[in-house]
C-alpha cells in the first residue's frame, strides 16, 4: 500500500479520569509532532471530549467518540447525537464496535445507519467488523464479515469512500491473543476486494485486537493492513506511541 495514509486510533473504551487523561493526552500530543507518515487519533468517553479537544487542539493528534446515536435529537435518554460530537470538533466516531454489538444488541443495519448519520454530520465513521471465536472455528469468518459489511456497502461508493473500516476479530480483542499477520491479512484482503468491487480503493482498513508495540510492525508489514485500532495499549502512552512509530 503506497497511497493510503497509515492511521493508528486509540479506543479508550470506558477508562480514564481527568488526571490520568491529562497525562496521557499530554504525552501523546508531545510525541506526535507534525503530520508524520502515520496519522494518530484517540476515541475517548463522551464526558472527556471537551478535555481531549482542549488538550489536542492545534496538535497533529485528532480525537473522536466511541459511538453515536442514529437520532438527531429528542427523547432518547442516554444517547449522544452526531451534532453534539461536532460541538467538540470530533473528527472520528467508532461505530459497531464488537462491545456495542454484544452488550447493546447493535445489528448490522443499525451500525450502517450510524455510519450514515456520522457521514451526514461530516464525521468519519470507523466501522468495526469481526467474527467471534465460535464463528472462526466454524469457518464462518468470510461469511460473517460479508454480512456485517453488506448494509454498509449498500450505502454506496460515495459514502463508503469517506469511511474507515476496522477488522477486529472478537477473539483477539482484549485477550492478548493477536491474529497472526497472515490471518489478519487474509481477512483484510477479502475486505479490500469488496471495497474494490465498489470502486473505493482508498478506504483505510485497520486491524484491531491486542495490538502492542511488540507486534505492530509485523502486522503493518502486510499489504492490506493500513494501521490499527488499539484498545488496552492505547491507555499506556509509551505503548501507544510505539505502535504509531511502527
Ligand atoms: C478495541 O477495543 O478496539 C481493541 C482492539 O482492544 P484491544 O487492543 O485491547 O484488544
Amino acid at each position: 500500500n503506497q497511497e493510503r495514509q497509515r492511521l493508528v486510533i486509540g479506543n479508550w473504551k470506558m477508562n480514564g479520569n481527568l488526571a490520568d487523561n491529562a497525562r496521557l493526552l499530554g504525552s501523546v500530543r508531545e510525541s506526535v509532532a507534525g503530520a508524520g507518515a502515520c496519522a494518530v487519533a484517540v476515541c475517548v468517553p463522551f464526558p472527556y471530549l471537551s478535555q481531549a479537544q482542549a488538550a489536542l487542539s492545534g496538535s497533529a493528534v485528532s480525537w473522536g467518540a466511541q459511538d453515536v446515536s442514529v437520532h438527531g435529537s429528542g427523547a432518547y435518554t442516554g444517547e449522544v447525537s452526531a451534532a453534539m460530537l461536532n460541538d467538540f470538533a470530533c473528527r472520528w466516531v467508532l461505530v459497531g464496535h464488537s462491545e456495542r454489538r454484544t452488550y447493546h444488541a447493535e445489528t448490522n443495519e443499525l451500525v450502517a445507519q450510524k455510519a450514515q448519520v456520522a457521514l451526514n454530520a461530516g464525521l468519519t465513521p470507523v466501522v468495526c467488523v469481526g467474527e467471534t471465536l465460535q464463528q472462526q472455528e466454524a469457518g464462518e469468518t468470510a461469511q460473517v464479515i460479508a454480512s456485517q459489511l453488506a448494509p454498509v456497502l449498500a450505502l454506496g461508493a460515495q459514502a463508503v469512500a469517506k469511511m474507515v473500516i476496522a477488522y477486529e476479530p472478537v477473539w483477539a480483542i482484549g485477550t492478548g491473543r493477536t491474529a497472526t499477520p497472515q490471518q489478519a491479512q487474509d481477512v483484510h484482503a477479502l475486505i479490500r476486494q469488496s471495497l474494490s468491487e465498489l470502486g473505493v480503493a482508498q478506504v483505510q482498513v485497520l486491524y484491531g485486537g491486542s495490538v502492542k508495540g511488540a507486534n505492530a510492525a509485523s502486522l503493518f508489514a502486510m499489504p492490506d493492513i493500513d494501521g490499527a485500532l488499539v484498545g488496552g495499549a492505547a491507555l499506556v502512552a509509551e505503548e501507544f506511541l510505539s505502535i504509531a512509530a511502527a
